[in-house]
């Protein structure tokens, strides 16, 4: 694959298993003048188990995206490739992505995707619920419009996914329960990873699971309708 100039490529890597990249994203990573990440420290770790040679890193946090915009739009002016990942998986994903890249079609660059892994869709392939049609919600607001989202969602014609954190699930569980009822639901938890967890049964069921084993890591999770 030839490397574009003045191109923003936004890479998707792994969301735990390393070896879950496609050959594609690691020679793009290889080629780009430049890499634009989230934690340096997480970047600099993969770059290094898929022997990428030492290049800029350019921090790009979440809610902070506008700061990160002017060396990026002058770098694609001066002709240089760049690419774009998250800590995790898919950029774009509950994950900073949409605001640099509409900065960047805006400003006339090309944006190009090297799609792969995304936590959601790795959860959906073992889904034993149907899922033809599936809500993506991701997170839900910590506080505020918590309750209303809920209220919405439980009337959904379809399935609707998740992502919690650790520290989040026993509540968000309880939640689930009480506002959408004691639903068939999957749980993915740690997924490709060593502690990978995958819950299939009812709400009260992954409740009393959950109490049970270890609640520790990143969650995903698909409720039926
Ligand atoms: N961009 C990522 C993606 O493509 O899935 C999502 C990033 S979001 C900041 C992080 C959340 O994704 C976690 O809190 C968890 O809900 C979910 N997630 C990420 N990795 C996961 C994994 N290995 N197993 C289960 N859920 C995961």
């Amino acid at each position: 694959m030839e490397i574009q100039k003045s191109t923003l490529y936004i890479v998707a890597t792994p969301i735990g298993n390393l070896e879950d990249v496609t050959y594609r994203a690691v020679q793009v990573l290889k080629d780009v003048d430049a890499i634009i990440c989230e934690d340096t420290r997480v970047t600099a770790r993969l770059l290094e188990r898929y022997e990428v040679p030492r290049k800029t890193l350019i921090p790009h946090y979440k809610n902070q995206e506008a700061k990160s915009i002017a060396p990026v739009l002058e770098r694609l002016q001066n002709g240089e490739s760049l690419a774009l990942v998250s800590d995790a998986g898919t950029p774009g994903i509950s994950d900073p992505g949409y605001y640099m890249v509409s900065e960047v079609v805006k400003a006339g660059f090309t944006v190009e995707p090297i799609p792969g892994v995304t936590a959601a869709t790795a959860l959906l392939s073992v889904s034993h619920i149907p899922n033809g049609h599936f809500y993506f919600e991701g997170f839900l607001p910590h506080k505020k419009g918590r309750q209303t989202r809920l209220k919405f969602l439980k009337d959904m014609d379809c399935g609707v996914i998740f992502y919690e954190s650790t520290h989040r699930i026993m509540k968000f569980l309880g939640e689930i329960l009480e506002f959408f009822g004691d639903r068939e639901i999957l749980v993915g938890r740690e997924l490709t990873k060593i502690h990978e967890t995958i819950f299939r049964g009812t709400v009260s069921e992954a409740i009393a699971f959950f109490e049970k084993h270890s609640q520790k890591g990143e969650f995903v999770i698909f409720v039926s309708n």
